[in-house]
């Protein structure tokens, strides 16, 4: 940690040496007061990449020169302009391009991996979840389990951080597993909970999760675009995540799901049919009989939702020109400066409850104030600084390394410098 200083000028040397510096004119910055705002709120909405604009004009201009004929005949055609997303994103998710379905939106995702893998018995009935997981998260769960009869009470298992402390413990979360055993039909946790930041070892829970005969389902929105995955050799289930988050792509952008090859493979695995994840070959015969694709598309439903893809699209080139490892190893200094930043801060009562571990967490760091916290997040936003509050009392700032610079990260630690040393806060 002692690598770092606290001063402007180290700062500019490490945006020097970024090899990814140049990224950040890729995008638009939201402005305060006639200048660029200090965004670090790309865990929650990414910025704009320039790109956007042109990419959205080209469908534009192909629907209004082709009209239908634009599913076969545009630039990028609407027919398969789902598939041109998967490569992309199998490199983000460490998965093969077959275990890829770009669809709908995470939510929708979740339900309908649910509607597959929560396959119920009277012995093996319970989903076991993280305390405060994502509200959708838990609202998904406790209506999936009332459909299919049982009680939320009874059916959802929920793994708590011990008394006094705000991570789950590794030991404590396998502990859990051992104990409900047989009874857990699925698994299902946030990649990265989204209110600490804390990253959960995939692998592990995975491997766990399968030892008890249980699924191994994760939500990813948090993971997506920020901390690259090896979902296929990790054995993982299904997956889900959004792309308007770290990916970049927009408000209510279309999402994605990953199905593994061993489940997706099998077309008789359960699930709702719709025409899109049907076989291309018959797909227009219009005939009686699904015969869904062998592929994770084979869980689509309706024609691609193609003007909602098309910032996706945009977004991912700038991924896969950046490389997703390179982002993650400059997020992790990133992050690692402010972190050493904010602990040369006195005067504000604050504690960073995210792992310390940077292998155990992404971009972001939550910052949990015992008092004043609603004020300084106000001081901050006056001061043209972008970070979001969470109810009960946490600031969260995610440095995001395709678009974030280490000056960024400085200027976040000098303004609340400012702010505890001025001692605004009474
Ligand atoms: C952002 C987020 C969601 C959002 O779900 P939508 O269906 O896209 O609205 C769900 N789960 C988690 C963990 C999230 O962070």
């Amino acid at each position: 940690m002692n690598l770092f200083e606290a001063s402007l000028s180290f700062a500019r040397e490490l945006d020097g040496q970024d090899e990814l510096r140049n990224f950040r004119d890729e995008f638009y910055f939201p402005e305060r007061d006639g200048k660029d705002a200090i965004y670090f709120c790309g865990n929650s909405l990414g910025l704009q990449p320039k790109g956007v604009e042109a990419a959205i004009a080209q469908e534009l201009a192909d629907w209004r020169q082709h009209a239908v004929e634009g599913y076969w005949n545009a630039k990028n055609p609407w027919l398969f302009y789902q598939t041109a997303l998967r490569e992309p994103l199998a490199k983000i998710m460490g998965s093969r391009e077959t275990e890829i379905s770009v669809m709908n939106t995470l939510t929708v995702n979740l339900h309908f991996m649910m509607l597959s893998f929560y396959k119920p018995t009277k012995s093996r009935f319970k989903v076991l979840m993280e305390e405060g997981a994502f509200p959708s998260d838990q609202y998904a769960v406790e209506t999936q389990v009332k459909m299919h009869g049982f009680d939320p009470e009874e059916a959802i298992v929920e793994i708590k951080p011990r008394p006094g402390e705000h991570l789950l413990r590794s030991e404590d979360i396998l502990q859990i597993i051992n104990e409900h055993n047989d009874t857990i039909a699925v698994i299902l946790l946030g990649g990265i909970n989204y209110y600490t930041g804390q990253l959960y070892n995939l692998a592990e829970i995975t491997k766990a999760a399968h030892q008890v005969g249980a699924i191994a389902g994760f939500d990813l929105a948090h993971v997506a675009g920020n901390v690259p995955m090896q979902l296929h050799e990790w054995q993982v289930d299904f997956a889900v995540w959004c792309s308007y988050k770290y990916l970049n792509s927009g408000p209510g952008a279309v999402g994605g799901a990953f199905v593994h090859e061993k489940h997706a493979a099998n077309r008789g695995y359960p699930r709702l049919g719709g025409w899109w994840g049907n076989e291309e070959s018959t797909r227009f015969k219009m005939e009686k009989g699904f015969i869904p694709k062998a592929t994770a598309e084979g869980w689509q439903m309706s024609t691609a939702q193609v003007m909602n893809m098309v910032s996706l699209k945009a977004s991912l080139e700038l991924f896969d020109t950046a490389g997703i490892h390179n982002l993650r190893a400059k997020s992790i200094q990133l992050t690692n400066y402010l972190e050493f930043l904010l602990a040369q801060v006195k005067g504000l009562n604050f504690e960073i409850i995210t792992p310390k571990d940077c292998n155990e967490r992404g971009a972001q760091l939550s910052l949990r104030f015992n008092e004043k916290g609603k004020e300084i997040h106000q001081q901050l936003t006056n001061a043209g600084i972008i970070v979001d509050w969470r109810e009960p009392g946490v600031i969260r700032v995610a440095p995001t390394p395709m678009y974030n610079s280490y000056e960024d990260v400085f200027h976040f630690y000098e303004i609340i410098e400012n702010i505890a040393s001025k001692r605004l806060i009474k």
